[in-house]
């Protein structure tokens, strides 16, 4: 057994994990969030229920990172730094450079921060400043890039490819390259799991539906399409993403209210989505309490994001020409059994079905009736522990 450490670096914020391996057994886990502002928060907590929650003034993520070791010593979580075998770093954009984990390095944090800095600008920049203090405090311990790109990398070029002119591919790297692939890749190898199929066996429709959502098809264990592309913007309707939209209307809109590119780019990452559609909320509990008070745009807003979602269902059983399962998974999808039912009952000509008793869960469990052709499931993500499991594969846990 052997301690492994996941860390999870936002723009503004810093989550982090201990856990225990191959038992997957995490002893503490905690985050630092909105750094740079006088009021910055620090958490850690572990398995035995002690709890530290601090606030403090915190700049960047290096002083971040400082306090976190600082506490970990203090809380008796660790009693020194040895106790560490291995730390695994979520990178939101891979590129077309790693197609999987890699070793870290000074020249693996140059190329995730210089040249693959541009495809997750909010990301990849502040994952490579985290790498540098943690190499810094742990220089012998093998520390290992996890990229979010990296499970769509099986995609084939006829997925992954806009209908641009080629040479931008290859060029400019236009393409699609998705993300949540952690998420997805947990999530799929769970269903094969709870199934008791190989995943070479089975067609699996993956929905991460979290503030930012994404579908997968996963044939025999690889991906061959996902919803989000060259960034986050596409696909299903989100938190505050506008999902699939019609390019020409967005240089129309721009033209009409006179607006820059940062402004209109703006506008469509950040104030459409539920939040754009229902005047309400970002945020899908939000949506739905004003929705239940008769609120018609909150309702507008539920019903797209259910449609979208069954739109990329479809879109997923004609790309494999089947499915064996459905699964749902992040804020939303763990959390909302209506949503897995409106979404499932809009889908059910290909004998996709829920078992309403069975449904009534956050827990992992099989939510379709016994015997249904198509498994539908509920697997809360953990991003961590597969990020940890993509770490045993560079440390010997024996
Ligand atoms: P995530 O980004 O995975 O943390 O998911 C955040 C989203 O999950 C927010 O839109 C929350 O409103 C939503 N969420 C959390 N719990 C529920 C719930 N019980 N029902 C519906 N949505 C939920």
């Amino acid at each position: 057994m052997k301690l492994m450490m996941s860390v999870n670096a936002g723009s503004s914020s810093l989550k982090y994990q201990l856990i225990e391996m191959p038992e997957a057994n995490a002893i503490a886990k905690g985050q630092v969030e909105r750094k740079g502002l006088k009021d910055s928060e620090f958490e850690l907590e572990d398995n035995k229920g002690n709890e530290v929650t601090k606030t403090l003034d915190i700049k960047d993520h290096a002083q971040a990172v400082e306090l976190l070791f600082k506490h970990l010593l203090e809380a008796n979580v660790i009693d020194n730094f040895d106790e560490i075998a291995g730390v695994g770093h979520r990178v939101v954009a891979g590129g077309e450079i790693y197609s999987n984990s890699v070793l870290i390095d000074e020249e693996v944090v140059r190329v995730i921060h210089d040249d693959l800095g541009k495809f997750a600008p909010l990301h990849n920049p502040a994952q490579a400043v985290v790498m540098k203090s943690f190499l810094k405090r742990l220089p012998n311990v093998p520390q290992v890039a996890v990229f979010d790109t990296a499970f769509h990398s099986t995609m084939p070029e006829v997925n992954y490819l806009y209908s641009l002119p080629y040479e931008y591919y290859e060029e400019y790297g236009a393409r699609r390259y998705g993300f949540h692939g952690t998420s997805h890749k947990y999530i799929s190898r769970r269903t094969s799991e709870i199934l008791g199929k190989p995943m070479d066996e089975l067609k699996i429709i993956t929905a991460h539906l979290g503030n930012g959502a994404s579908l997968t098809a996963v044939e025999n264990g690889k991906v061959v399409d996902t919803s989000l592309g060259f960034t986050p913007l596409v696909g299903v309707t989100m938190g505050t993403r506008t999902g699939d939209i019609d390019v020409s209307l967005v240089a129309y809109l721009m033209e009409e209210m006179d607006l820059s590119m940062d402004e209109m780019m703006n506008i469509l990452n950040n104030k459409s989505g539920l939040l754009g559609i229902s005047g309400v909320s970002s945020d899908m509990r939000e949506v739905m309490e004003a929705r239940e008070e008769g609120n018609h745009r909150a309702a507008l807003a539920y019903d797209i994001f259910i449609n979208r979602i069954q739109k990329y269902i479809g879109n997923y059983v004609a790309t494999m020409n089947g499915v064996d399962a459905i699964v749902f998974t992040a804020g939303i999808g763990e959390n909302s059994p209506e949503v897995r039912q409106d979404v499932i009952d809009g889908v059910t000509f290909f004998g996709a079905q829920v078992d309403p008793e069975l449904n009534d869960t956050r827990a992992e469990a099989i939510i379709s009736p016994e015997g249904a052709p198509v498994a539908v499931l509920n697997v809360p993500t953990n991003e961590e522990v597969e990020i940890a499991r993509e770490v045993v594969k560079f440390v010997d846990v024996e």
